[in-house]
């Protein structure tokens, strides 16, 4: 696939139309067309029957629809967690996570190739920055996880003990978003909202826009346009250290949006919002998961709309700490809880393939 064509999964439905209208032909294959590349998961030209040929024609030698070729799919023991690499046409590779549990469907997705932001337990981060993913490439993702959970039918780890097979759930569709895998959101902030515009299109994927969370690690002027552009889908703000050195420390970023600033930044969002923030904590034995470090948390957060999710450490190459004990964790929600706040703990999954939170990285011998 060549970079020179026009990706057709990075265009709305408007500029799809446009783009089709361009060329002297009727909407209404512009609308069928949308429906083929959304609606019936297309994955050739052959798949697009009822096209005229002069728009088969123009489509083929103009534009591509995106595929990413799979270069490797893992599973995890658990059944819950698959993971893909797929490659881009420069031959860059990113990493995109389809989760299953209790009939929720997930889609973890990558933003950027690499990431510029350099936390430093995190794998991305240590693999550096390489370039921005296009709008395409971000839905493409998305399109990539619908087709996989079309084309399986349910197995038994993704349900509940109880839950009834019925043939609907045969055939799931992706209902869930969460932008968290390689790269920083915020930092590709255009390509990621137009890349959202285009999945939430209700007559495409339809997801709901409250159905997609995305994470940042506190890019203070993308929360700020967030929020000024009321952007509805779920914020998540890695948070990781509670005053600006321990941050600092864990999260270079820091230094370029201190925590006195990142907080201003997240009590516009939550009260012009009116919506909560998750606020991320990755949990490192020894390191910030003693009773000093909740209170801190707890000091910083009350009063505001937020919940604390703390993420055990997964592990990875480049960094040495350990995840905390399940009692560290506890102890730790119970102080947040003496605060007002409420918490889960991140269950773990995906660990023994790399799919964990922080974990994404492409490997030099993939
Ligand atoms: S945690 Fe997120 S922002 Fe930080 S380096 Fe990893 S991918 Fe980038």
């Amino acid at each position: 696939m060549s970079s020179s064509l026009l990706d057709l999964y990075g265009l709305t439905r408007a500029e799809l139309g446009a783009l089709v209208s361009g060329w002297e032909i009727s909407p209404v294959h512009a609308a069928r067309l949308w429906r083929y590349l959304y609606l019936d998961g297309a994955t050739s030209w052959a798949d697009l029957p009822e096209l005229p040929a002069r728009l088969r024609a123009k489509l083929e030698t103009e534009t591509t629809f995106g595929h990413l070729a799979i270069t490797r799919e893992t599973h995890s023991s658990d059944g819950f967690t698959r993971k893909y690499l797929l490659g881009l046409h420069d031959a860059h590779r990113i990493e995109t996570v389809l989760m299953r549990f209790k009939g929720r469907t997930t889609a973890c997705i990558s933003s950027q190739v690499g990431c510029a932001m350099g936390c430093v337990f995190c794998a991305t981060g240590q693999m550096g920055y390489t370039r921005h993913l296009t709008a395409g490439e971000i839905v493409s993702q998305a399109v990539h996880v619908d087709r996989v959970l079309r084309s399986t039918a349910v197995d038994a780890p993704a349900l509940a003990e109880g839950d009834h097979v019925s043939p609907h759930h045969r055939h799931e569709r992706l209902r869930n978003i969460v932008l968290m895998g390689m790269g920083e959101p915020l930092h590709n902030y255009d390509a990621v909202m137009k890349a959202v515009d285009i999945l939430c299109d209700g007559t495409g994927m339809a997801l709901g826009a409250k159905k997609i969370t995305l994470s940042t690690v506190g890019v203070v002027p993308g929360i700020i346009r967030m929020t000024d552009e009321k952007r509805t889908m779920c914020l998540a703000v890695s948070l990781h250290g509670a005053t600006q050195a321990e941050r600092a420390a864990l999260v270079p970023a820091a230094r370029a949006w201190p925590l006195e600033a990142l907080m201003e930044a997240c009590r516009y969002y939550t009260e012009k919002m009116d919506r909560r923030i998750f606020f991320e904590w990755t949990l490192i034995e020894g390191k910030n998961d003693g009773p000093d470090q909740a209170h801190a948390v707890g000091a910083l957060l009350k009063g505001m709309q937020a919940q604390v999710n703390l993420i055990p450490l997964n592990p990875t190459n480049g960094y040495t700490g350990a995840p905390s004990h399940t009692g560290a964790a506890k102890a730790f929600q119970e102080v947040l809880a003496g605060y007002g706040l409420p918490s889960t703990v991140r269950q773990r999954r995906g660990i023994d393939i790399g799919a964990g939170c922080g974990q994404l990285a492409v490997a030099e011998q993939a």
